[in-house]
């Protein structure tokens, strides 16, 4: 069988982890945590990166520093993740479920301002599959309005818009490093903060609602409670983990460019030949490629294909179900969003397998198989 998911070794994640224990610090924040952090900030040129138990915390993290009061509103792409939408319910926000563009698959910015209200708070977005959003027009539109921008960039780390990385448009950006992501310690996460003001209460809240990290760097001379916040703190065992992974990204990133190219290049006439859609990259854009996707000409011939791929061994899966539909969507008032390109893609999309060190036999497999199938 070809899973549509292995997590990828990058070789010396066991003697970094081994390494981590010999230094008698694996709790959060020790030295591999820090560089990690240093890392990131230095490679995506951003004020500051705190590494969190995953992505789905550190969303809570930016919904906690938004201090959400009753009846806020935060904007989410509707063809999301659950937790891009829980996170900010958890703490009290109104979900406005946003339609997305049929092109990219991202959240349509021209459907935008009509979901604006004068509780609305924030805009939250997702990079679908690692492609960016209309960044300046969606950035323009939460100046004009006073919101704040959340980039959920678990698919899109290293991916660019016009030139700049990914997570660092929003005043807020979350990272997954979760196995099915591009780089992995199994579960992980991280919140990219974009402006200054923001830091030191995120550091708070990630410490449990105490000044611990202003502790440990000498700024105060005890420790105390002071805001809301919860443990969001990774481990240095899965930071060492995360470290050599981290240190070989570009190695990471071009394999899986080249796997995308792959299934691209070799997919083209069979998708012409069956109504097919092939994902589009635009032209501004840098993909960070964290997936491949098929757009199946309706819900019936994809539950077909799946089940032919799946027959001749292939793991190819859906994606994500409409969350205004879902049933905590509709308790939430979901139903009165209008969502069609959502619910049509939702219905017709398809993943094939895509992982690091999928091999060149294993593409040849699957590329066979789909070509060998008329729509
Ligand atoms: C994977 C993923 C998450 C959740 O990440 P965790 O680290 O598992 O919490 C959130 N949003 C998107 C878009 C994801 O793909």
């Amino acid at each position: 069988m070809i899973p549509f998911n292995r997590p990828c070794w990058v070789g010396n994640e066991a003697e970094l982890i081994a390494e981590a224990f010999a230094s008698q610090s694996i709790a959060g924040d020790g030295p591999f945590g820090k560089k990690v952090q240093t890392l990131l900030e230095k490679q995506l040129g951003i004020q500051k990166a705190l590494l969190t138990t995953s992505c789905t915390h550190a969303l809570e993290m930016a919904a906690m520093l938004l201090n959400l009061q009753q009846k806020d509103e935060v904007i989410v792409p509707s063809y999301g993740f659950v937790t891009t939408a829980l996170a900010f319910v958890m703490h009290g926000a109104k979900p406005v479920f946003a339609d997305i563009r049929p092109d990219t698959l991202n959240i349509d910015e021209t459907k935008l301002e009509q979901l604006i209200t004068d509780r609305t708070r924030a805009i939250v977005l997702i990079h679908y599959a690692g492609v960016g959003c209309e960044m300046d027009a969606i950035i323009e539109i939460a100046k004009q309005h006073n919101l704040v921008v959340i980039e959920d960039n678990a698919h899109g780390l290293y991916g660019k818009y016009r030139e700049k990385y990914l997570g660092t448009f929003g005043i807020l950006a979350t990272q997954s490093f979760h196995e099915t992501k591009n780089i992995t310690c199994g579960e992980g996460g991280a919140l990219l903060i974009n402006e200054t003001s923001y830091v030191e209460r995120a550091e708070i809240i990630r410490e449990k609602g105490t000044n611990r990290s202003q502790f440990f760097r000498g700024q105060v001379d005890k420790y105390t409670w002071i805001d809301k916040g919860s443990s969001y703190v990774m481990s240095d065992i899965l930071a060492a983990f995360l470290y050599a992974q981290i240190t070989q990204k570009d190695e990471i990133q071009s394999k899986r460019k080249i796997i995308w190219e792959y299934y691209n290049q070799h997919l083209q006439d069979w998708a012409t030949q069956n109504n097919v859609c092939l994902p589009t990259i635009p032209e501004h854009c840098e993909s960070a490629y964290h997936a491949f996707y098929l757009l199946m000409p309706s819900l019936n011939v994809r539950t077909h294909f799946i089940k032919y791929l799946k027959e001749n061994g292939i793991s190819a899966v859906f994606h994500y179900l409409p969350l205004h539909k879902s049933e905590m969507g509709r308790k939430l008032g979901g139903e009165q969003y209008y969502c069609p390109v959502t619910e049509d893609i939702s219905d017709r999309l398809v993943r094939l397998p895509f992982f690091n060190d999928i091999s060149k036999e294993e593409l040849v497999v699957v590329i066979e198989a789909i070509q060998y199938y008329a729509v």
